[in-house]
């Protein structure tokens, strides 16, 4: 079986968010399954890693779309490297020769040319492959394309769509199809990019919906959240009349990579049977952040930090963490001015604090550190596809403080409050969107540490020992290929 993965990330050669992790994630589990899989993504020029540009080999397949009337030339190449097998695929232009991977003007259309240029690729003669899987709005005009055009005598290639983030949706002008020669007629007016929340435009995301053979989210109750609840985005009614080839597989961590017991990024490791010695990790955090030294719990927070992440309930969380006397470490980027203004405010707050250091970037160095040596993780998302940092942190041994919504549901079981067994329970949940649910999270946790510290070590061991690596979820879509090859 051939699965070609269209999207926008995949760590550790393009990463912003969760979607780089799950690329890389499916993908290495997949292969491992001996399944043939390939991952189509730009080529950012600028931003891959360096060590990875020398390893480039240049395509002999050239791929040319319509642009403005004229032939736009896209280079494709090969990158094969940490058990990945990439195609990148570079338009002539300055199309991704770009500061970041998202947020720039033309957005629509870079991603419009690179989802039809991959489009282009596939049609090739010795490119068709089994199963195209879609990831999210920028490469949601690839089921639309599949959908109005098959190619005589072939039989239909199978396409699946999973939704990461229902927020955005690839919401475009007409003409910026018309100018890369799609035919518009076909798809809108009446047609499946139509949106009625918004009269005119191209909805990428509501067609990628309708076209596709199948669609899914990364979590159960995500996946009942967007149909039944206020978190469809307008999508709901679309998704409830395809809730027939509609789903939500959990997703999974590269446990490989993710490993406390190898992880070079930090300085001592250690597991479940040597949990002891993650203390280490907690000091080597201290130093590099600047925290004096004190028995007193880490409380934890590495997130893009925008509005779908509970921006309130961070920095109310910060305050209440600090005033039950824990210690705060928190690393984000926030790419909306706003928002990054708020936290750089607190950053200068905290500026003379000995407790909390705030880091306003992207490090994934850094996150590995602070995953091994927090003791807690906040994750108090206003909704939550599925979410991964609290996977992770559960399998560095820092236990997850987050919102009852979507995927941090499904995987987070409290310390107090549930009817499974002891041995399943990981971490705590709150409801309420407000600084006090928070403060009253963070006070059962860290009551737990300082008053019954082996009740916490065996929270910390739960979410240790539990299996959240890929080979599950990677064995559920492989079914649903199958199932959609009749196989
Ligand atoms: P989302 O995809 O919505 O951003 P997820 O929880 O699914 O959220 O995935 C977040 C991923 O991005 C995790 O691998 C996390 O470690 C990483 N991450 C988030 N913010 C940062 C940051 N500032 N520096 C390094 N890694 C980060």
């Amino acid at each position: 079986m051939r699965v070609v993965m269209v999207g926008a990330e995949c760590a550790p050669f393009a990463k912003v968010g969760g979607l780089g992790d799950f690329i890389q994630g499916l993908a290495r589990a997949l292969a491992a399954t001996g399944v043939e899989v390939q991952v189509l993504l730009p080529y950012y020029r600028g931003l891959l890693p360096e060590p990875f540009v020398s390893r480039l080999e240049p395509l002999d397949v050239a791929v040319s779309i319509p642009l403005d009337g004229a032939a736009l030339e896209c280079t494709c190449w090969r990158l094969r490297a940490e058990g990945l097998d990439c195609v990148l695929i570079d338009p002539a232009g300055d199309w991704f020769r770009r500061p970041h991977v998202y947020g720039e003007p033309d957005d629509g259309l870079r991603f419009a040319l690179f989802a039809r240029a991959a489009d282009a690729l596939l049609r090739r003669p010795g490119w068709r492959p089994d199963i195209i899987h879609c990831h999210d709005w920028q490469s949601a005009q690839l089921p639309a394309l599949q959908w109005a055009v098959t190619d005589a005598g072939e039989p239909p290639v199978r396409v699946c769509l999973t939704l990461h983030n229902l927020a955005h949706q690839g919401l475009i002008e007409p003409a910026v199809l018309a100018r890369l020669g799609v035919d518009v007629g076909t798809l809108l007016g009446p047609g499946p990019l139509d949106d009625p929340a918004a009269p005119g435009r191209a909805n990428l995301l509501r067609g990628a919906i309708h076209c596709a053979d199948f669609v899914n989210t990364v979590s159960p109750r995500y996946a009942w959240e967007v149909l039944h609840t206020g978190q469809g985005m307008g999508l709901q009614g679309v998704l409830q009349a395809h809730v027939d080839k509609f789903g939500g597989i959990l997703n999974g961590i590269d446990d490989a990579l993710w490993d406390p017991r190898t992880d070079p990024l930090i300085p001592v490791h250690y597991g479940p049977d040597s949990l002891s010695l993650k203390a280490r990790n907690g000091e080597a955090l201290r130093r590099r952040l600047g925290l004096r030294a004190r028995a007193a719990p880490i409380l934890a927070v590495v997130s893009r930090l925008d509005a779908q992440k509970g921006v309130e309930l961070i920095l109310g969380g910060i305050d209440s963490a600090l005033a039950l006397g824990c210690q705060v470490v928190l690393l984000g980027a926030a790419p909306d001015a706003a928002v990054a203004a708020r936290f750089a405010a607190k950053r200068e707050a905290l500026a003379d604090c000995p407790d909390a250091h705030l880091e306003l970037a992207f490090d994934e160095g850094l996150a590995h550190l602070i995953y091994a040596g927090a003791d807690m993780i906040l994750v108090p998302s206003r909704y939550e596809p599925c979410g991964l940092t609290q996977l992770i942190a559960m399998r560095y041994g820092t236990v997850p403080l987050v919102r009852r919504v979507g995927g941090l549901a499904d995987t987070v079981v409290d310390a107090n409050h549930s009817d499974r067994p002891v041995g399943e329970r990981n971490g705590y949940l709150f409801e309420a969107q407000t600084t006090e649910a928070v403060h009253a999270v963070l006070g059962r946790a860290a009551w737990l540490w300082r008053h019954h510290p082996d009740h916490f070590d065996r929270l910390r061991d739960n979410g240790m020992r539990a299996d959240h690596g890929w080979r599950r979820p990677a064995a559920r879509y492989l079914d649903l290929y199958r199932g959609l090859l009749g196989a």
